[in-house]
């Protein structure tokens, strides 16, 4: 038997908490019936700062039933750093520990199979969707096309993997070895190590309210991730400059040709055109720099990377 915690961030989801933990809790009953995990197992609802009253009825759940644990952070922090502060509330407290959406689009029962991999002795078991059956071709070519991009650019994500995912004491203990302020959870769980393997579910439709990470923010997500994890960028931008060096070599070769042969080519288009190439090329350059420089000074000022107001066991 596993003793088992579940870590939900939740910001502003008081439309979907009622629901989310009648299913969990129906879901646990069935667990701890059939003896997958044990009676002391808990789920813990992390409140990001809310501003409506998801607080307020994740204190009732936690009155009601014991299951129900909740953690509320001082102030709004973003989904990743509210998972790794209920990560913390359960490091030490249990043999392993699921995270995963309030929304319900995490398919629960996929829960019993990330416990059976566990008793089998991995340390990590990744949820990995099904095809994308469900998502308009928009989101599915974007979506895919950020997992390659990413692999692509040196970042190792396990592909169609978000945050629905298991991990064991020994794994939890070492996430929290990485101090990093700049956190992209999918991209530092692999460098943990240990045994993994992965879990095919689909994942639904969100169950009521909206999404939290409209398009602006998920590009920011995406090149966040890339920054904080991989240095590719900033290389291929040496490579691509060493490139135009090399081209304008062999420019200034043709056109001494072309001047000693009497047809010098006069037009200021081709000029223009290069004035513009370059100065955007530097502008890119040095703001790509710039991204890792902010990420630099960040990580030095050590901030915490979140505050526990208040924790209900
Ligand atoms: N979330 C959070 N803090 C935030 C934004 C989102 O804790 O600042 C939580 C949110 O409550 C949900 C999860 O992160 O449980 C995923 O968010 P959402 O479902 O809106 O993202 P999507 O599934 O659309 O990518
Ligand atoms: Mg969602």
């Amino acid at each position: 038997m596993t003793k088992l915690f579940i870590v939900i961030p939740c910001y502003n989801e008081s439309e979907v908490l009622f629901e989310t933990s009648k299913r969990l809790k129906e879901k646990f009953q069935e667990l701890i019936k059939n003896q997958t995990v044990t009676d002391d197992s808990k789920i813990i609802f992390v409140d990001d700062g809310s501003n409506d009253n998801t607080w307020q009825i994740i204190e009732q759940l936690h009155k009601e039933y014991n299951l129900f644990s909740g953690c509320k952070l001082s102030r709004n922090r973003g989904h990743q750093n509210a998972l790794l502060a209920g990560l913390f509330c359960a490091k030490g407290n249990c043999d392993a520990v699921i995270s995963m959406d309030a929304d319900l689009q995490d398919d629960i029962n996929a829960i019993d199979r990330f416990v059976e991999e566990y008793e089998k002795g991995y340390e990590v078991v990744y949820g990995v969707r099904n095809k994308r059956k469900k998502d308009s071709a928009f989101k599915r070519i974007t979506a895919e096309g950020f997992y390659k991009f990413m692999n692509f650019m040196g970042a190792e994500i396990i592909f169609n993997h978000a945050d629905y995912r298991l991990l064991g004491s020994k794994a939890l203990e070492g996430l929290f070895e990485f101090n990093e302020v700049n956190l992209f959870l999918r991209g530092l769980v692999p460098l943990v190590g240990y045994k993994s393997t992965k879990v095919y579910y689909d994942r639904n439709e969100r169950f009521a309210g909206e999404s939290k990470y409209p398009l602006k923010k998920m590009l920011s997500f995406a090149f966040d991730g890339l920054s904080s994890l991989s240095i590719k960028p900033i290389k291929m931008i040496i490579h691509l400059g060493s490139i135009f060096v090399l081209i304008s070599v062999i420019i200034l070769i043709y056109s001494l040709i072309s001047y000693f042969s009497g047809n010098a080519t006069s037009g200021w288009t081709s000029l223009i055109v290069s004035i513009w190439a370059i100065g955007g090329l530097n502008l890119i350059a040095i703001g790509i720099i710039g991204e890792y420089v902010g990420k630099v000074f960040l990580e030095t000022k050590r901030r915490p990377r979140y505050i526990i107001e208040e924790y209900l066991k």
